[in-house]
């Protein structure tokens, strides 16, 4: 269970769940989550990055490296790595990182091209500097419009209710 919390956020079903621990009094607040891991892959990783070191000097231009998948930990280089990485709310979410290659024929330093895909974009709101919600959505944003609350039954009986409320008198308040 620790282990599951030290990630912060877990995904099921293609929905983010937000976790945190629970301490006593705490209140459970979704605006305070800065920091999530989730899933990238790098395409097109040169063989020479290929290592644990290798991968990991990738992944940190988009956050902190946790771990890689199970088949990218054979180091075998394939198509892509997948790494997972924790990133901040401010994440810039890199499309790609160009690496120093030594090329074979010249010896020349050459810069390669990796590719960066990301399993999902948790929502992250620049006002609260946080996960959780879009800048759209919070009410921090001067922009931001509260959806109308809904609107009210229309009273039926208006008389009746009238009536009631003579009949009823001022409302006795109850001590608890
Ligand atoms: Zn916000």
């Amino acid at each position: 269970m620790k282990k599951v919390l030290a990630l912060r956020s877990i995904q099921i079903g293609g929905k983010r769940l937000y976790l945190a621990p629970w301490t006593d009094g705490a209140s459970f607040q979704k605006n305070v989550i800065k920091k999530v891991s989730t899933w990238i892959k790098l395409v097109d990783v040169p063989h020479s990055y290929w290592t644990r070191e290798g991968l990991k000097h990738i992944a940190s231009a988009v956050g902190l490296p946790l771990s890689l998948d199970k088949q990218t930990a054979t180091l075998n280089p394939m198509k892509y790595a997948g790494v997972l990485v924790e990133i901040q709310y401010d994440c810039a979410y890199p499309k790609a990182v160009w690496v120093p290659v030594i090329d074979d024929e010249t010896g020349e330093v050459v810069k390669i091209r990796v590719g960066i895909d990301y399993s999902s974009v948790p929502q992250s709101c620049s006002f609260c500097r946080a996960f959780g919600h879009y800048d759209s959505r919070c009410e921090k944003n001067p922009s931001y419009v509260k959806p109308p609350a809904k609107e009210k039954a229309p009273q039926k009986n208006k008389g009746k209710e009238k009536e009631k409320d003579v009949a009823g008198g001022p409302v006795e308040k109850t001590r608890l």
